[in-house]
């Protein structure tokens, strides 16, 4: 046999979105047997014919690939699970509709779909971000079939994804403490044998310190984002800016200048919903107040959205109502087609609310952002969305934009020449050199 044959295990991947999709590609591309399942059967027809139901740079090259070698297949048929020795389970965990806790309903159907197919020996390894405390709640069931629940929180970027699941910075597994959790900790070292080889990190903890520190991870991300956002609020009152001072302070290794980008804030399917959990989920614990500044982190982060519309309306002098406005973006981040809780979107939506013409381009979340707000006007050609604007924000920052966008080349198209750059990814003084108005998030 060769060496890939003697590290193939069968795995199953219950949840195919964002993560499982992903998950259940990288698997196969470092060589083990695996089958997605997910309850979506457009989403599952569509991965079994090789089709990435979504875009995430290099998914659509490692799911040909592992189509073709037969290692990989999709299915709805929850049966398919029987027979594997991991079962990893990464169904979506969101917002509940009337409040700030996380809807565990698709998890707990998951796993209660997945009971009929286990064997004693198996690994149920929970992927999605729950609340400190689920797998507690879970383990009774799966257990009583003699499989061993263990949590292992995923920590990829979208727009990374790929490369975050076959190359993380760390691996965490959260195990009931003895020889069976011992073992099960061993099961997933040799799923996740060619990053252990790297000697990646591969934390071994119980389990609701594997599932507290994906929450903790996310919040604390959140709040260095809002921190930033915080001084981009003082910074426009004083004359300040926030570009330079994140420069400044991010020298200090102990802060670092990564996630210190000023702008219209954080969204995604992420970080907003896991902080109103997590605080939602101290509420419960009687820890509330621990975790109160996430309120703030909140609040900060929506207000830079409502600053960004305030910006174009106050660069057209209070009168938005029939002024083309473009806007650049429309995924909460760039090399994702996602426009889950998107601050783009969000602002673009706010604009038209306020009678602006609103004409919306992005490469790559045209389709989803259409579906979700039909009522604005979208163009896939960025020059196109260009023309005529009386003013151009910047939300999403894509290379696209960041990089590619000629300032005197744009003010050729357009016929104001305001430009607000909600994500401070611009170069200011080459865009002021070509006739531009430029406004900044947090800069003079
Ligand atoms: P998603 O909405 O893209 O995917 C969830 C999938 O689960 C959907 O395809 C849905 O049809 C499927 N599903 C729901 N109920 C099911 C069931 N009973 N059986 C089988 N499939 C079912 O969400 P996502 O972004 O992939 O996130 C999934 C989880 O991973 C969440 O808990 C999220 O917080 C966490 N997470 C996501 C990311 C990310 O960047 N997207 C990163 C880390 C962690």
């Amino acid at each position: 046999p060769t060496e890939s044959s003697s590290t193939t295990m069968k795995l199953s991947v219950i949840g195919c979105g964002y993560l499982g999709a992903v998950h259940a590609a990288a698997m196969a591309s470092i060589g083990h047997d695996v089958v997605g399942i997910d309850v979506d059967a457009r989403k599952i027809e569509s991965l079994a014919q090789g089709h990435a139901p979504f875009f995430e740079p290099g998914l659509q090259e490692i799911l040909t690939a592992g189509i073709q070698s037969g290692r990989l297949r999709f299915t709805t048929d929850m049966a398919a699970a029987q027979g594997a020795a991991v079962h990893f389970v990464g169904v979506g965990t969101p917002q509940q509709k009337d409040g700030y806790a996380a809807d565990l309903t698709y998890v707990n159907a998951a796993i209660d779909g997945l009971l009929p197919y286990l064997s004693p020996g198996d690994v149920v390894a929970g992927k999605s971000t729950v609340p400190v405390g689920t797998s507690a709640e879970l383990a009774p069931r799966v257990e009583a079939t003699g499989a061993t629940l263990v949590w292992n929180p995923e920590f990829l970027r979208e727009g990374w994804a790929v490369q975050d699941t076959i190359d993380p910075d760390r691996l965490v597994v959260g195990v009931t403490p003895g020889a069976d959790g011992d073992r099960a900790a061993d099961v997933l070292r040799a799923v996740y044998h060619p990053a252990v080889a790297k000697d990646t990190p591969f934390i071994v903890t119980d389990r609701p310190t594997a599932e507290l520190v994906k929450v903790a991870a996310n919040a604390f991300l959140a709040t260095k984002i809002s921190f930033i956002n915080a001084m981009a609020e003082i910074a426009e009152v004083t004359g300040a800016d926030v570009t330079q001072l994140a420069d400044a302070i991010g020298h200090d290794a102990r802060i670092g200048r990564r996630f210190l980008g000023a702008g219209i804030g954080f969204g995604g399917g992420c970080l907003p919903k896991d902080i109103r959990a997590f605080s939602a989920r101290a509420e419960e614990l009687g820890r509330g107040e621990s975790v109160g500044f996430l309120r703030e982190v909140d609040a900060i982060n929506l207000r830079r959205r409502e600053r960004a519309v305030q910006l174009v309306v106050e660069s057209l002098d209070g009168a938005v109502y029939g002024k083309k406005v473009t806007v650049l973006g429309a995924a909460f981040k760039p090399h994702s087609d996602d426009i889950r809780d998107s601050p783009a979107l969000d602002v673009a939506v706010r604009l038209h609310g306020l009678g602006a013409s609103v004409t919306v381009t992005d490469p790559a979340a045209i389709e989803n952002a259409s579906r979700a707000h039909p009522q604005l006007t979208y163009v896939e050609d960025r020059d196109e969305a260009l023309a005529g604007a009386d003013a151009v924000i910047v939300v999403t920052e894509w290379d696209e934009y960041r990089k590619d966008l000629d300032p005197v080349q744009a003010a050729s198209l357009t016929e104001g020449r305001i430009v607000i750059d909600g994500r401070n990814c611009l170069d200011a003084a080459a865009w002021r050199a070509a006739g531009w108005t430029y406004y900044g998030m947090g800069r003079p």
